[in-house]
């Protein structure tokens, strides 16, 4: 759906490229999730994959089609919600989206079943410029999928949005994936990224260090143990067990037993420590 080689960009006026030299591949119906610090070249990639910017070199295919050559049909099948809203403060949430609506030449979806699902059915009438940040970041996301597209490029979706507002997005995100709709996401909270994302590129400095799905890199840099914490004398102790024949571990079974549990859990690696292990990097 998507495909990505050896994408290079240098914005004008600057002596470094920003991107240097890319290579993926994102199949239909796949979250695709570009995770990395500030500064790494997520919103640049994404800008690209839109048909903003355009003088990159290498190339790069958006439903089969180098974004050099699209036309405006393009943007009849896509959907876009930038990192920073881009909305019209004096309209409201309502006169938004009709607005961006009246953009597209084929069905639209309804704007109030968008604003219901973001939790925004109350300010239908509301002027944008009274809607705070999370508010105009849940408005913006609506605007992605008002055309049905087959492919969504969501910039930072629940960047400053409270964890009750962002697990409401993500869930959005997951149904669109089970009705087929394709997600490039970029984001730099490894949360989103583990809890969402089919797989994961890891990207620093304009490059892109290790693909993979989250699954994958928990199994292959966490440690196969399980922690068990237990209360014994009245005070808490902590043993660790091999996950290996632990069904054969007659200790394991006794500490089970003991009724004196407190905590028990498999010590495989997040996100963030596989970023850092691998990139020498923080995710901020
Ligand atoms: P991210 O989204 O991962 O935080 P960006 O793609 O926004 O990163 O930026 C990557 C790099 O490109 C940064 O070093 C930034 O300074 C540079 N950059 C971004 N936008 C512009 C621009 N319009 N002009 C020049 N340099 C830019
Ligand atoms: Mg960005």
């Amino acid at each position: 759906m998507i495909q990505a080689d050896e994408l290079k960009f240098t914005y004008p006026g600057n002596a470094e490229p920003t991107l240097k030299g890319l290579n993926f591949c994102i199949s239909p119906g796949e979250i695709f999730g570009f995770l990395g610090p500030s500064g790494a070249g997520k919103s640049t990639t994404q800008n690209i994959l839109i048909g903003l910017l355009k003088n990159y070199s290498g190339s790069v295919k958006v439903m089969g089609k180098e974004l050099v050559n699209i036309s405006g049909r393009f943007y009849e099948n896509i959907g876009v919600a930038f990192e920073f809203p881009n909305l019209y403060n004096k309209f409201t949430a309502l006169e938004n989206l009709n607005f961006f609506r009246s953009l597209y030449s084929e069905a639209t979806a309804e704007p109030s079943k968008l604003l219901a699902m973001v939790g925004l059915e109350k300010e239908l009438h509301t002027r944008v410029s009274a809607f705070s940040k999370g508010m105009k970041m849940r408005l913006n996301f609506c605007r992605a999928f008002l055309n049905h597209p087959q492919v969504v490029f969501l910039d930072e979706p629940t960047a400053g949005l409270d964890p009750a507002n962002a697990k409401r997005i993500k869930n959005i995100i997951f149904e669109q994936k089970k009705a087929g709709v394709t997600v490039f996401l970029t984001t730099h909270d490894m949360h989103v990224a583990e809890d969402l994302c089919d797989r994961v590129a890891f990207i620093v400095d304009g490059q892109l260090r290790l693909i993979d799905s989250p699954r994958e890199l928990k199994l292959k840099y966490g440690r196969k143990m399980v922690r068990i914490e237990y209360r014994q004398n009245g005070k808490i102790q902590r043993i660790e067990y091999d996950l290996e024949n632990l069904a054969a571990n007659k200790n394991f079974f006794h500490i089970i037993q003991s009724g004196q549990i407190e905590t028990m859990h498999t010590l495989e690696a997040n996100l963030d420590d596989i970023f850092i292990q691998t990139t020498g990097r923080d995710l901020i």
